[in-house]
């Protein structure tokens, strides 16, 4: 069985997560919980997009042969429940020197889910990089017999990465959010055509996003696996990848996005569907 973790108000990433599950097993189970505990109080939590019925046409559409969608939170966070599972390090850096208690948020609902489905594979995307990470690292550590899949970024025609808090985006902030994605593919061509230097790698994408967005949370190079970023003056080896993350406002709206230097080749790809 593959689970398909999920906040609902899917879109084709949720889709492809959900065929390349298909592809890996004989049940897929996708669940759809929006998870209070990986939302800071001041997140958007209650306003985050929710639409139940649309999802499951969705999830029927590319053959989900079980959708577990609890309607109450209480399903999964008991009366008086206090259990969190911490992946400190992995979780430190990036995404977690913003949001603070996410990651606990995402290990521990991840692993209630875990308990729940027994599913043997479980696929996530490469969109929420350090998640993936953070999984992959909790699942090694807490010996789970589950492998973690993580697929590469389903992008709009123009580059910007799919997701449900693209809905926030009005007409004109959605044109200035093309700069995050044509940022990271600025670095990765500056990447093949041989600059190494991380801090150059981080400022020609930083470059180019600041022109479109509001404010930047952070645009850093770190190591693909541990997710550290590196230390400034860092050169990177020949053959070394290096995770390329950016967190950034667009008005209100706080939009995600990564490469993996040395494993995108040429331009990003822009699918709409997996390959
Ligand atoms: P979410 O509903 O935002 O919690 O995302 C559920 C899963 O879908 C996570 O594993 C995400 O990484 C993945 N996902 C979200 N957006 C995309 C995308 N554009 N491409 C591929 N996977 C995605």
């Amino acid at each position: 069985m593959a689970l398909v973790p999920t906040m609902g108000a899917l879109h084709e990433g949720h889709l492809a997560l959900m065929r390349e599950a298909r592809r890996r097993a004989h049940t897929v189970v996708t669940s759809i919980f929006v998870n209070p505990t990986q939302f800071a109080p001041t997140d958007d939590f209650a306003r985050y997009p929710r639409d139940l019925q649309g999802d499951l046409a969705k999830c029927a559409s590319v053959g989900v042969d079980l959708v577990f969608a609890p309607l109450d939170a209480s399903v999964l966070y008991p009366a008086g429940d206090e259990t969190r599972v911490l992946v400190p390090l992995t979780a430190r850096h990036l995404e977690g020197e913003f949001r603070p208690h996410h990651f606990e948020g995402v290990a521990t609902i991840c692993m209630k889910l875990f308990q729940l489905i027994t599913p043997e594979v479980a696929v996530f995307g490469r969109k929420d990089y350090q998640q993936l990470q953070v999984i992959a690292r909790m699942v090694k550590d807490l010996l789970l017999p589950i492998e973690v899949v993580g697929l590469h970024t389903i992008r709009e025609a123009d580059g910007l990465a799919l997701s449900s808090r693209n809905a926030y985006l009005s007409f004109s902030e959605r044109t200035r959010a093309r700069v995050i994605p044509n940022g990271l593919r600025a670095a990765v061509d500056a990447y093949e055509m041989g600059e190494r230097d991380t801090d150059a790698l981080s400022r020609i994408a930083r470059t180019v996003i600041e022109r479109g967005t509001t404010a930047i949370d952070y645009v850093t190079c770190a190591h693909p696996q541990s997710v550290v970023p590196h230390p400034r003056g860092t050169t990177l080896g020949e053959g070394d990848h290096a995770l390329l993350a950016v967190a950034a406002r667009v008005g209100n709206t706080r939009l995600i996005d990564n490469v993996v230097l040395g494993e995108e080749r040429g331009p990003l790809i822009f699918a709409t569907e997996a390959p």
